[in-house]
């Protein structure tokens, strides 16, 4: 709080001296006018003038103290008030009393005052903006850490990138060895071209903010975006001085200029949440996958049979299941060794895979022993899928040494109509034993009825 009452004290002083002063050498004055020496400083003439000068100065202070004053006080007490909701804001998170809105000192006066309540007004906004960025970065690293999906995660992210940066259109890709691949856009007409964008194809320690302001007048082919984009900014996402990925915003109208300054700092963040993010998904795909085979492990592959039948359950929908076993393996094994029965392994389910669909679901269920799940499949869509397996397989040689070895394998197919709920130990039981029934046929066979 301004301390006016010392200021204004001192002006006192200073005005009643100065009357005095005044009053004293007034005689002096009014001799060069003619006044007479006697006269000029007779008692009563200089008393006068002492009198006069000491009142003017009363009067001057008065009237200073009645018109600065109160509006000093104003100002005072607005700036007072001002800091009180500021102290408490700090605790109760309720900025909404420091509205520079609210809180504006109002001072016509065009001097001195006018300038004190103008950059007490200025530093106001700064405090505002400050807060309102402060508080951005707060609510985005806080959504940041709330997930730990990729896409959930990206999708988050570049939605309050875009509400912070007032971006009608964004797109987040990322480096996914070594390639630029999409994570997630909103309001972009081509969003599977953005990631082939030349834009992204800097060194590594040469990714910076980067900004692309159309000039006025220049309109260009908006081939990815519904609008005609006048601004665009690409702001790399990095971690331990890698570039994991780009940030793309776009704007119909040219940014703010914090908005450029702003996405450093929450890019920081951005690169910390989506490193774990990949590195989840990483460990996701370790305890999912099958190191040799690159298909399902048993674990997960059965984790995902039990999904799929609760949805065909559901949905009244059918589901078939298939068990396949590479016929005379161990042969293969003691002839050429375990690491071409390896290759060998690896090449039979690659082909396999290649003759499914999306959706479908290749595991791992032992050695060289695998089943196939095939949400929606008939029984005969199964047989029919099987029969392609099995010929695939047998038409695939695997080049081992100088031999170009050709495998067969055993296949027992099963499946659920849609009307009746089986579990999977019932559906893979089934399977399993039309297997065997196509070994004991002489193996290199698809069998799916017959078997109770
Ligand atoms: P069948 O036609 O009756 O199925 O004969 P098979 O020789 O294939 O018999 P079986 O299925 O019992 O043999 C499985 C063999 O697969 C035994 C094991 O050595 C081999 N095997 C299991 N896992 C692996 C693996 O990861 N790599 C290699 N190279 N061999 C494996
Ligand atoms: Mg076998
Ligand atoms: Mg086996």
């Amino acid at each position: 709080m301004l301390k006016t009452k010392n200021v204004f004290r001192a002006l006192a002083w200073g005005m009643v001296t100065m009357g005095v002063i005044m009053g004293a050498v007034f005689p002096l004055f009014v001799m060069l006018f003619g006044v007479a020496e006697a006269t000029a400083f007779s008692t009563l003439f200089m008393m006068a003038t002492l009198v006069a000068g000491f009142a003017v100065g009363i009067l001057n202070y008065f009237l200073a103290s009645k018109i600065v004053r109160p509006r000093l006080r104003r100002l005072s007490e607005g700036m007072k008030e001002v800091s009180e909701v500021m102290d408490q804001a700090a605790f109760t998170g309720d900025w909404s009393g420091c509205d520079p809105a609210v809180c504006l000192l109002t001072e016509q006066d065009e001097g001195e005052l006018g300038a004190v309540a103008g950059s007490y007004n200025a530093l106001l906004y700064a405090l505002h903006d400050a807060h309102q960025i402060e508080s951005q970065i707060r609510h985005f690293t806080q959504t940041l850490s709330s997930s730990l999906e990729l896409n959930e995660l990206g999708d988050q992210a570049l939605t309050l990138l875009q509400e912070i940066a007032t971006a009608q259109g964004g797109a987040i890709v990322m480096d996914r060895q070594g390639e630029w691949k999409l994570l997630v856009s909103h309001g972009l007409a081509q969003p599977d071209r953005v990631a082939d964008s030349e834009l992204f194809q800097v060194r590594q320690g040469e990714a910076i903010v980067r900004r692309i302001v159309l000039p006025p007048g220049v309109t260009v082919d908006a081939v990815l975006t519904h609008f005609v984009p006048a601004d665009v900014i690409l702001a790399p996402i990095m971690h331990h001085g890698l570039v994991l990925g780009w940030v793309v915003l776009a704007s119909s109208t040219t940014f703010p200029d914090r908005v450029p300054r702003l996405l450093p700092m929450l890019m920081q963040g951005l690169g910390l949440a989506l490193n774990n993010a990949l590195m989840h998904d990483d460990l996701q795909r370790v305890a999912a996958l099958d190191p040799l085979t690159n298909v399902y492990n048993r674990r997960f592959g059965m984790k995902r049979l039990d999904e799929e039948l609760s949805r065909a359950a559901r949905n009244k929908t059918p589901l078939a299941l298939m068990m396949l076993d590479l016929d005379h393996f161990k042969r293969i094994n003691d002839t050429f060794g375990h690491l071409s029965g390896d290759k060998v392994l690896v090449r039979m389910t690659n082909v396999t895979r290649e003759m499914l669909r999306e959706g479908d679901i290749l595991l791992r269920y032992g050695g060289e022993e695998f089943v196939v799940v095939l949400p929606g499949a008939s029984l005969q869509d199964a047989r029919e899928v099987a029969e392609r397996i099995r010929f695939a397989i047998s038409h695939s040689p695997v080049d081992v040494g100088d031999h170009a070895l050709t495998v067969t394998a055993s296949i027992g197919v099963s499946a659920i109509s849609g009307s009746r709920t089986v579990s999977s130990e019932e559906l893979i039981t089934m399977a399993d034993k039309r297997l065997y029934a196509a070994k004991a046929a002489g193996r290199n066979r698809v069998i799916y009825e017959g078997i109770a």
